[in-house]
């Protein structure tokens, strides 16, 4: 006989409600901010005991709750910021459904003190999965604090699956972090077992980066925006390529003030940094979205970590664009980083109330960089670069690798001629592109073509095949002449016109052929990449002065002139100020 169907009680299907949304410590605090916020808290401090294991406490300055309310506060589906299904399509607060304290109250003890008057004088509520509430009063300013003790205590199941009480800090710290970046103007405090792992003092996006990064990071700011994009407002910031982390976790996507996680916008804001910071490499990048709330969905996601947006195409491109030009436009100060390329990565704040071990560590790092920078304002420097490369004067070839040029405002300049000529070859080759896509005639295949002496057979594998065959149209555009020559086998006639082509053009056009029959839908993007790098001027290849200064001369033309497609730097650059300084001038 199968087992007969019936309801859950009541409690049940409250903790398995709450198992939706409160996975740990980390999404408790994520919904006490949120509450907060949405009270316009200007200051928030969140304490932790053991991780939040113990003890999760938010004290904020909001607008607090009304006492009569206060039981409401912890009812399931009870909520001061939605009323009709109307509201829900526009939400513009954080939180909506009225859910989060209920869920807490399900799985933990919760006390929520709370002013919504200067009486001084506030109601405590105090509740949990088995016990009644209880109210009382106690003085207090306006505003609420809620805390939240022993989680999951009575779902051992639950209590199993979080990790120690220092893993769990780590992800409260994130989940701080993200909010501190998104609402530069709110202090945030994160006390752990009475060790402050975050302040901010409210007072803007760089000196937030600066309380969590360090102020080396948040001198080195690149900021862009507002920018406007369909009905979006895009700002954001980013650092400069000489910090970068192996993690992804410092690039931070927020969303009418909410931290999410959107798999596409993420992908494209990677794929504006991707060209410009070397393979594995993130940056420090912190990228705001405000939009009309009806584009958002945020009720998509149990905990409200992702968000559904209704224009992301566009926002995306938007987005990809503006971190690449915000990033590309900035060259590598060689003095910044002492000439070498090798990031001291990310430097963390100098903790003063860190434990000791790891601030040492910290300091260490911070005196190996302070070595190599110099106190006075380096955004002096930055922009010095002269916009007009072909105004550079070649001064030698170094190596048969490196160009050095001054340029008219007195500066230094190393060109690695490789890598320009390959960012040169590579822009054009968009632009051929480019072209193609949007339609304007094709260019003739005597511009973009070279015949090849003899045909080359190429032979692939079927699924290479199948992939390569709706993409001859584009390949033709780009010079590349490929067709079908019975199964398998495709037949090149031409490969794409371009000066370094001439001495291996056999093997270019196979291997072009098996680029372009990648499983990627960045196909493109490969062929144009590689053809680049295996036709761009080599290293070891000695350089006239005329050839040097023509190839300057191209770099006039590319739009991001700092590094190769690869996303290495070509260029470095001492500003005049810089020498004057490391001289002692
Ligand atoms: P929601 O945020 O979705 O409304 P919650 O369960 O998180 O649901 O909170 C329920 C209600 O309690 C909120 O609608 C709000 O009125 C009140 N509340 C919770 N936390 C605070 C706070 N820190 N300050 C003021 N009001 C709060
Ligand atoms: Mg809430």
């Amino acid at each position: 006989m199968p087992e007969r169907i019936a309801p859950l009680a009541r409690e049940v299907v409250e903790r398995i409600a709450a198992g939706e949304v409160i996975e740990r410590p980390a999404s408790v605090v994520r919904e006490l901010i949120d509450n907060a916020l949405d009270a316009g808290a200007t200051t928030i401090r969140i304490d932790l005991h053991e991780g939040g294991l113990r003890l999760i406490r938010a004290v904020d300055d909001g607008e607090g709750i009304l006492a009569d309310d206060l039981p409401l506060a912890l009812k399931p589906h009870a909520t001061s910021k939605v009323h009709s299904l109307d509201d829900l399509a526009r939400v513009a607060t954080l939180g909506f459904r009225g859910e989060a304290l209920a869920s807490v109250a399900a799985v933990a003890e919760v006390e929520i003190t709370s002013a919504s008057d200067e009486s001084g004088l506030a109601c405590v509520l105090r509740a949990g999965p088995d016990m009644p509430p209880q109210m009382a009063e106690t003085p207090r300013n306006r505003g609420t604090t809620v805390a939240v003790r022993d989680l999951f205590a009575l779902v051992p199941a639950r209590r199993a699956l979080l990790r120690s009480a220092r893993v769990e800090a780590g992800r409260v710290l994130a989940v701080v972090r993200a909010y501190a970046l998104a609402h530069p103007e709110t202090r945030f405090t994160l006390v752990n077992d009475g060790v402050v792992l975050l302040h901010t003092s409210g007072s803007g996006l760089k000196e937030a980066i600066a309380a969590i990064y360090g102020s080396d990071v948040a001198r080195a700011l690149l900021s862009f925006g507002p920018l406007e994009a369909g009905d979006a407002m895009i700002t954001g910031a980013v650092a400069s390529r000489a910090f970068h982390s192996a993690q992804r976790d410092h690039v931070v996507l927020v969303v009418n003030g909410r931290p999410v996680a959107n798999r596409a916008v993420l992908a494209a804001l990677e794929a504006g940094y991707r060209p410009l910071l070397r393979k594995g490499r993130h940056p420090m990048l912190i990228a705001s979205l405000a939009l009309p709330a009806e584009q958002v969905d945020a009720n998509i996601h149990p905990a409200k970590l992702e968000v559904l947006l209704r224009y992301e195409q566009p926002l995306s491109a938007a987005l990809r664009q503006a971190v690449h030009a915000t990033l590309g436009q900035a060259p590598l100060n060689a003095l910044d980083n002492g000439g070498s390329l090798v990031s001291s990565g990310f430097v963390r704040p100098v903790p003063l109330h860190f434990p000791a071990r790891r601030a040492r560590r910290m300091t260490r790092l911070g005196e190996r960089r302070q070595s190599y920078t110099s106190d006075t304002d380096d955004d002096a420097d930055r922009p010095a670069l002269d916009a007009d490369p072909g105004a550079w004067e070649p001064l030698a070839q170094f190596d048969e690798t490196l160009i050095l040029a001054r340029t008219p405002g007195g500066h230094l300049v190393f060109v690695d001629q490789h890598r320009a000529h390959e960012r040169i070859l590579y822009e054009r080759l968009l632009q051929r592109r480019g072209d193609l896509r949007a339609g304007a005639d094709t260019p003739e295949s005597g511009d973009a073509a070279q015949m090849l002496l003899q045909p080359v057979l190429v032979e692939l594998s079927p699924l290479q095949a199948r992939q390569l065959e709706p993409r001859l149209d584009e390949l033709r555009a780009l010079g590349l002449d490929c067709t079908p020559f019975g199964g398998t086998v495709f037949l090149v006639r031409a490969v794409p016109h371009l000066p370094g082509m001439a001495q291996d053009a056999a093997a270019i056009a196979a291997s072009l052929t098996e680029d372009a029959a990648t499983d990627s839908n960045d196909w493109l993007d490969v062929v144009c990449v590689s053809l680049a790098c295996r036709t761009a001027i080599r290293r070891g290849q000695a350089l006239t002065p005329e050839e040097q200064r023509a190839l300057l001369a191209d770099l006039r033309v590319v739009s991001v002139m700092t590094s190769c497609p690869h996303g290495s730097p070509l260029l470095l650059h001492y500003s005049r100020a810089g020498l004057a300084r490391a001289f002692e001038w």
